[in-house]
């Protein structure tokens, strides 16, 4: 897989320009026609696009506004015939708030500008990568903890300052999540221009969102051309991490493929162990007495053909909603037991193909691409936290958190409602009581609704009592009888790191210290762990839609800068202050507890046994890239 590719040259065919605008984005296409141009007269007030609008084709663009908008495209794009781009130019700063005020319904500030460069990087250029080396002067070496998407990024960015470093990865193979979600239908629900690194923009994605062996192909090909594969010890698991208060050095304990053990030094350690990936399995009695095959989404039993059989799909989260529908087709009968439904969110195009045309224009168009990014950027994060915000005034909180959440509510009740009208039975037992965003919303295209009222498919929204020998029984003692099992209950995401051990200065278990309730300075550093750095760490997820990738970017961002300062200024170690730590993890929590996820009694991943929201971040994105940007010295105690 080639990540990047050329823009092509605008051809004499003005067919094909016509048929390519059929399939245009247009909100995006407009924004880039003037950078290339250099035309801003394009961004006509009458046609901007309005703005949030869950599902809208076009941004919510009227028909009259999108013939006009491809009749200014396609003089545009022949004007452009002959002329040669340099796609690797940036507007000049007012020409970014020009044409970001244009496309976003709620104007983007200055402050977004010097985010928006890096985010908006043409093709080939890498603002983000580190503009230091590593003279070689003083012994330091970086050991990463995990290959999947953080810890690959993490030995570009060193392999890019020249640090040396090795990647510890358990699996046979790179790509972390995407490597061991193999199960039908499993696919990214960010879509995809925005779910890859600001540096390796792919302007040729088969489909919106792409399925998984697609992902795994691009995280391989990235490992590749950056040229960090061979840094990677495969079959490789880290059991324990041990700090040495003497030397200021951390040994790390393996266990090697061949089941032996191995110890290796470092100064470094980065952890990229990933949130998502030791599967939860409920806790229900009689578990381990079903006699059929049992596995989690996330174990995927490929020698267990499903055709003709009876299955009881357990949860009916991300992942579960999406293999429910591909594992409906095969078997004969499918039992899914649902605990709390989830918000379904119209997103007609979220199995489609991107439609030659599209493809056509990002092909040709310069910056196009980056537009289309920046679009769903806004539109998918920043642009929608505003409705997961909670109003204390607002009356009842269990069911929506403010005026902008109730809006959402009564747009997504909406819509499942036109899903399921023929279907009161399933209706009320698939619109969820807590307020959107207090859990994880889950992409639809239709098939949620086409795949429950299928006749060979049941849901059930009693309580599962025990698991017998033959099937699964619930609170009105009716047992389902079935062949196999598939758990679709998620995570073990709040026990950060486990099963490994981490042991800090003077002897300190960092899962003793955290006693359940994980938290670190950033979501990066913990006091008493010194040059111990976590990517994807606690508070660091996000709700409203974005990409785990931006965080991974903005986090490795500043465990280079740590490794710079450290380099720099001769220290060995240095350790986040207490008070430093304990001051942020108050205003995240603060900030928490406002928020839908927060304020809800639903039951989430979000939370931890103590009911302390330890995955997400709760700000916006250009919050948590400002204060990752760099770090503060005085924030430490160097040793
Ligand atoms: C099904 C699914 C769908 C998702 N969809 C999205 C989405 O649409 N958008 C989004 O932003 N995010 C999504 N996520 C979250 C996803 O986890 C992140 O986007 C991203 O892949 C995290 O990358 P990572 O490298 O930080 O962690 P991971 O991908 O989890 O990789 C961590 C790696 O470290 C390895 N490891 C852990 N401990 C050790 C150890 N002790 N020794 C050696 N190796 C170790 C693990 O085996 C794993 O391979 C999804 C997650 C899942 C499970």
């Amino acid at each position: 897989m080639t990540i990047t590719r050329a823009i092509e040259p605008i051809p004499a065919d003005d067919e094909a320009i016509r048929v390519a605008l059929k399939d245009a984005f247009l909100p995006a296409l407009l924004p880039a026609l003037a950078q290339a141009t250099g035309d801003f007269s394009l961004l006509r007030e009458e046609l901007r696009p309005p703005g949030i609008a869950m599902g809208a084709e076009q941004g919510g663009m009227t028909p009259e506004q999108q013939e006009t908008a491809r009749a200014l495209a396609f003089d545009a794009l022949t004007s452009l015939r002959g002329r040669a781009f340099d796609d690797g130019a940036y507007p000049a700063d007012d020409d970014l708030l020009r044409i970001t005020n244009w496309l976003t319904a709620s104007p983007a500030s200055a402050e977004y500008l010097p985010l928006l460069r890096e985010e908006l990087a043409p093709t080939g250029q890498d603002p983000r990568a580190p503009d230091w080396r590593y003279d070689g002067k003083t012994p330091f070496f970086v050991a990463v903890i995990g290959a999947g998407m953080s810890g690959i990024l993490a030995g570009i960015r060193l392999k890019q300052a020249g640090v040396p470093f090795v990647i510890i990865g358990k699996n046979a193979a790179v790509g972390g999540t995407w490597f061991e979600n193999s199960y039908p239908g499993a696919r990214v629900d960010s879509s995809n221009a925005f779910y890859s690194y600001s540096f390796a923009q792919k302007i040729d994605w088969p489909k919106y969102y792409s399925t998984q062996p697609v992902l795994l192909d691009y995280f391989r090909a990235c490992a590749a051309e950056y040229g960090v594969r061979d840094s990677v010890r495969f079959r490789t698991e880290v059991l324990s991490v041990t700090f040495d208060d003497a030397r200021n050095i951390w040994t790390l304990r393996l266990r090697t493929p061949d089941g032996g053990e191995e110890t290796i030094e470092a100064q470094a350690v980065i952890s990229a162990a990933g949130q998502l990936n030791r599967p939860l399995m409920p806790e229900i009695a009689g578990r381990e007495r079903f006699a059929g095959p049992a596995f989690h989404s996330a174990r995927w039993d490929d020698s267990v053909d499903l055709k003709g059989k009876r299955v009881a799909v357990i949860g009916t989260g991300a992942s579960a909603a999406q293999l429910i529908p591909v594992v409906a087709c095969e078997a004969a009968e499918l039992h899914v037991f649902q605990r709390t439904p989830a918000w379904f969110v119209p997103s007609p195009h979220y199995h489609d193909d991107v439609p030659e045309g599209l493809q056509w224009l990002f092909a040709h168009v310069p910056y196009y691409a980056h537009w289309y990014r920046f679009w769903l950027f806004w539109m998918s994060t920043d642009g929608l936290l505003p409705a997961a915000i909670v109003d204390e005034s607002w009356p009842d909180k269990e069911r929506s958190v403010s005026a902008a959440n109730d809006m959402i509510r009564a747009l997504l009740t909406g819509y499942i409602t036109s899903q399921f009208a023929d279907r009161p039975d399933l209706l009320e037992k698939v619109i969820p009581s807590y307020p959107p965003t207090a859990k994880r919303m889950v992409l639809d295209n239709g098939i949620w609704a086409q795949t429950l009222k299928r006749d060979n498919v049941h849901l059930i929204t009693d309580a599962i009592r025990e698991i017998t020998p033959r099937g699964v029984v619930t609170a009105d003692g009716q047992e389902r009888a079935v062949d196999v099992i598939i758990y679709g209950t998620g995570f073990q995401a709040s026990r950060f790191l486990t099963p490994m051990r981490v042991v800090g200065r003077k002897g300190v278990d960092l899962n003793a210290q955290w006693d359940g309730d994980a938290r670190a300075y950033m979501g990066i550093t913990v006091p008493n762990f010194p040059n111990f750095f976590m990517m994807y760490g606690p508070n660091t997820n996000i709700v409203v839609n974005g990409s785990i990738i931006y965080f991974s970017e903005c986090e490795v961002q500043y465990i280079m800068g740590c490794v710079r300062l450290l380099l720099e200024q001769g220290h060995r170690a240095m350790d986040c202050k207490r008070d430093v730590h304990d001051a942020y993890n108050e205003r995240i929590d603060a900030l928490n507890r406002q928020r839908a996820w927060g304020a809800s009694s639903v039951n989430s991943w979000y939370k931890n046994d103590r009911g302390r929201v330890s995955q997400n971040w709760p700000g916006n994105l250009i919050e948590y890239w400002q204060q990752t940007r760099q770090p503060d010295a005085a924030d430490y105690v160097f040793l």
